[in-house]
């Protein structure tokens, strides 16, 4: 059977090879896998005290609507409850979107590489897609204005970016959306809202008065450290959210998922001292890749893309066999680069005495 014929050009999504999997055919004990910028350091307690609570409730339906979270969230960040919408991950919220906005006659902008997801729902909804190269990993904001026409449905703006970890500056953000026509959509793609350190990282939702147009998606999957339960949340102005409700499965987000963020959302300490640790982590990465000439990305993110000056595959299957997962830049469009995930102390120092001596072979293959 033939599915829509646009879905002949996609592949399913593919996972990393699960940890246990790895093990066993390499026979290591230790696997550290790097390479989904998940939190090296689990989430918080009252996340899990949350979830426990709740372990009573499992037989009843989700609050689709989910009242709850809503109103805490809602006072948290200062929005209207119906500027809201919550989704199974910030993926279904990208779903979501293309679902209630593109169609066929419809094209939508987005910076390459960046977070694969715009696209791979863009394509299935059949909207052109009009992708954008990075310069220098930097959305080409000026060349994505030029990409707009009548046609133009929705722009996808990664701040920080994925897979290169920069990030888009206040000002050129806000002469961006100055130019955007206020009928197109701009999605600011948040997912690592809460590593950002830079001082002149946009406050996006001070900008949603002045532009409706805007939608700002972020998650609780990755600082906050509940990939597993997949939540995640869009903010936009409620005539946006009122069109992609119809859109929006009834029980999307569970019970446990819920009640995790509630609990997450309560504990700003634990946020704090990941994004302490995250900058300490960067840090030595960066000096590393200093020490050693390799090019690499300023991160505003929870992972490093880094060169490595040889084919990514090789330097993955290097670090593999030494127990640690990457992600491989062939993947990603950087097919002399490693994206790694900023671990525990422990791991980031010794995946990076592992990236010395793989540098160092390379050196030595040459002479
Ligand atoms: C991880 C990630 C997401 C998706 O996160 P969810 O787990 O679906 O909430 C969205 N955007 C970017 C850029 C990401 O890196």
């Amino acid at each position: 059977m033939q599915p829509k014929e646009q879905l002949l050009s996609l592949q399913p999504y593919k996972p990393g090879k699960p940890v246990e999997e790895v093990k066993r055919e390499l026979g290591l004990e230790k696997i550290i896998k790097l390479a989904s910028n998940e939190n090296p350091y689990g989430c918080s307690k009252l996340a899990k005290d949350k979830i426990t609570e709740e372990l009573s409730n499992l037989q009843v339906y989700p609050d689709g609507y989910a009242a709850e979270i809503r109103e805490k969230l809602s006072g948290y960040l200062g929005v209207e409850q119906e500027q809201l919408i919550f989704g199974n991950g910030s993926d279904e919220v990208v779903q979501i979107l293309c679902r209630a906005y593109l169609s066929p006659e419809t094209n939508t902008v987005m910076a390459a590489p960046t977070f694969p997801q715009y696209r791979h729902n863009a394509v299935i909804e059949g909207a052109e897609i009009r992708e954008v190269p990075l310069i220098n990993g930097n959305h080409d904001l000026d060349s994505m204005i030029e990409e707009i026409d009548h046609q133009t449905k929705i722009v996808w703006l990664c701040n920080p970016n994925n897979p290169t970890g920069n990030y888009i500056p206040e000002n050129d953000f806000v002469q961006f959306m100055k130019k955007v026509p206020s009928n197109v959509i701009v999605v600011s793609d948040e997912a690592y809202f809460e590593y950002v350190s830079a001082n002149d990282y946009p406050n996006t939702i001070h900008y949603l008065k002045n532009y409706p147009n805007l939608v700002i998606l972020r998650t609780f999957s990755k600082a906050h450290g509940l990939a597993a339960l997949r939540i995640g949340y869009g903010i936009a102005d409620r005539s946006i959210i009122k069109g992609m409700e119809p859109a929006r499965e009834p029980f999307n987000t569970s019970r446990l998922a819920q009640a995790a963020a509630i609990g997450a959302l309560e504990d700003e300490g634990f946020i704090n001292e990941c994004k302490q640790k995250n900058r300490e982590g960067l840090e030595l990465f960066y000096s590393f890749c200093e020490r050693k000439d390799l090019l690499y990305y300023p991160s505003e993110a929870n992972f490093i893309l880094l060169d490595v000056n040889s084919d990514a595959d090789s330097a993955f299957n290097y670090l593999l066999k030494k127990g640690y997962i990457v992600r491989s830049g062939s993947a990603l469009g950087f097919p002399t680069m490693i994206r790694i995930t900023i671990g525990e102390e422990e791991h980031n120092k010794e995946i990076i005495g592992h990236l010395e001596a793989y540098i160092e072979s390379l050196v030595e293959s040459v002479n």
